[in-house]
Formats: C-alpha cells, structure tokens, sequence
C-alpha cells in the first residue's frame, strides 16, 4: 500500500504516517495481487470495546491489537486496527463486529476515514517516531 494518503492532524500540524517497519505484523505474508482491493475496512476505535471478535474471522490476519495504556494489564482498554497494506476488502470483520464499528470504504477513501478514525495506531506512525525508533535502537 502506498501511505502517501496518511496524514493525521497533531497538536494543529499535519503529521506524515508511515507504515511501522518495526511492528511484527510487517513479518507477515504480504497481500498478493497487483490491483488493490476494491473496499478496505477502517475501525472506528471509538466505539470498539477490544473484544476480538473480528479477528478470528479475517481469511488474511490483518487485524491487530492495540494494548491499552497500562503496560500492566495491556487488554484493559485495548482496541484493534486494521493493517490496510494487507486487508483484501472481504467484509468479514465488518458483517462479525457486535458493535458494528468496522466500516468498509472505497479503497482511497480509507485513508481519510482512518485519518478520522484511528485513535491509537501502532502499525501507522508519524514518521518522526520512526527515526527516533531507529536512534533508540542503536543506542541500545
Ligand atoms: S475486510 Fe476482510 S481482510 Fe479486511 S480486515 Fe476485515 S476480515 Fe480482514
Ligand atoms: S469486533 Fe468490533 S468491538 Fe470487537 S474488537 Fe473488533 S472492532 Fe472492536
């Protein structure tokens, strides 16, 4: 998937979001196929309790969780997001959620829904984050 449509307002700039090159889920079998898929699923974390259920039935695992803020206990509050470089559009996860807070999109207008969606995303980072990532990693 091309990024270049992600951006997220922070703190009154346009912050550029790049894919994660360090979550675990870029370790997985990449989605086959030159044409993108028509529809992508989009979760609204609003209204998403982290119940899981939507992740049993993606055909592709391209569903992730996002823990909640204490390290702790990290499935208290947790939410989930959707890798969009991966999901194929099946419906699945949209037609499973109890609270219907998945949504499918024509393919571009993902990218804006997710803009205006996503509260918590672990898979899609201001690309600054990456650097400092990297910097954090080799000091190590
Ligand atoms: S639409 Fe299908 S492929 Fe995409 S996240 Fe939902 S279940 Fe997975
Ligand atoms: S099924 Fe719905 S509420 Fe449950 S984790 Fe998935 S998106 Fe969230």
């Amino acid at each position: 998937m091309s990024t270049d449509n992600l951006t997220k307002k922070d703190e009154n700039e346009e912050a550029i979001i790049v894919e994660n090159p360090f979550h675990s889920a870029r370790l997985k079998p990449k989605r086959k196929g030159k044409k993108p898929p028509k529809l992508l699923a989009v979760v609204h974390q609003s209204g998403c309790t982290g119940c899981e259920i939507c992740i049993q039935g993606c055909p592709v695992d391209s569903i992730e969780l996002v823990p909640g803020p204490n390290p702790e206990n990290p499935q208290f509050q947790q939410t989930v997001e959707i890798d969009l470089a991966r999901c194929i559009g099946c419906q699945n996860c949209s037609q499973d959620c109890p609270w219907e807070t998945i949504i499918m999109y024509e393919h571009n207008d993902a990218f804006t829904a997710w803009s205006g969606e996503t509260l918590f995303s672990e898979l899609y980072i201001d690309e600054n984050k990456v650097e400092e990532i990297k910097k954090s990693v080799v000091s190590e």
